[in-house]
């Protein structure tokens, strides 16, 4: 096997020892970082791309975790963080290197190298997430299909307390991000919705409380004519059945929140004495 391929197969990351196995002489491993097909990290350790995640927190002794693992898993993260958050292990070394701004993580025995699981990742991010995010990315890895019963279980016991309470009440089927930070927020002031109801005539809503109906639209979504026309109709339709509407953006929830609360509850208020006509 040649160098880049055995490394690819060490997960993009290898130490001159893994490669052996792959058939690949520590002679043959000097020469590809001689012209220039691999990167030597350090002494013993290589990379076929030095710009990758996997390759920084290598070179700076350990592996991707907490946030920039969830990242890497496509979970959705309400924080923009730029660091590389990277596990070296209990007793790891940290190894100077060029602009390093990496977080350290200090889990487990063993360095090893590559990207943590959604798993092991959110078993860490609780420390460097605020309350709200870490729900959402918890929401997020469910929906995605990275949590089994047994892991979300193992990451309720493994948490504080204080997040713990909170994951109990955490569901897998929300639909964006932004879905689940609403409901977050909803509940956090004691408002509780129904998720994802289906409505005779109107079709699935993301949110139903009282006669409110509420909808989350995403940055991507919802924004030809045609889909604005099918909004129009289905909000038609739910006035018909006794419902309203309300619809929110990605702006209105992140970064409007007390106005859009303000909307929801007025709302909430306002219709809370009129009985739905599908509940007659
Ligand atoms: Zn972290
Ligand atoms: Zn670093």
């Amino acid at each position: 096997m040649d160098v880049r391929h055995a490394i690819q197969e060490c997960g993009g990351v290898a130490r001159t020892c893994e490669l052996r196995r792959y058939g690949v002489s520590g002679d043959a491993v000097v020469a590809a970082a001689v012209d220039g097909t691999a990167v030597r990290l350090r002494k013993g350790v290589y990379a076929n791309d030095a710009r990758s995640a996997v390759a920084v927190a290598a070179a700076h002794g350990g592996s991707v975790t907490c946030v920039s693992a969830l990242r890497a898993h496509g979970i959705w993260l309400l924080d923009a963080a730029s660091s590389l958050h990277v596990n070296v292990g209990i007793n790891g070394r940290v190894h100077p290197h060029y602009r390093c701004a990496c977080i350290d993580h200090h889990e487990g025995k063993t360095t090893v190298f590559g990207v943590a699981s959604a798993v092991d990742a959110l078993k860490v991010a609780w420390r460097c997430l605020t309350l709200e995010s870490y729900f959402v990315a918890f929401e997020s890895a469910w929906r995605l299909g990275l949590l089994s019963e047994q892991n979300r279980r193992s990451l309720i016991e493994a948490v504080p307390e204080r997040i713990a309470c909170w994951l109990r009440r955490a569901r897998g089927d929300a639909d964006s991000g932004l879905e689940s930070l609403f409901r977050f927020r909803m509940m956090l002031i004691g408002v509780e919705f129904e998720s994802q109801v289906r409505i005779p005539n109107v079709g699935r809503v993301d949110f139903r409380c009282g006669r409110v109906l509420i909808e989350i639209d995403g940055r991507a979504n919802h924004e030809g004519d045609s889909e604005r026309a099918r909004d129009l109709a289905r909000d038609a339709n739910a006035v018909q059945r006794g419902y309203v509407t309300l619809r929110f953006t990605y702006a209105m929830v992140v970064h409007h929140w007390p106005s859009t609360q303000a909307a929801v509850l007025a709302a909430i208020d306002d219709m809370a004495f009129i009985t739905p006509a599908d509940s007659l």
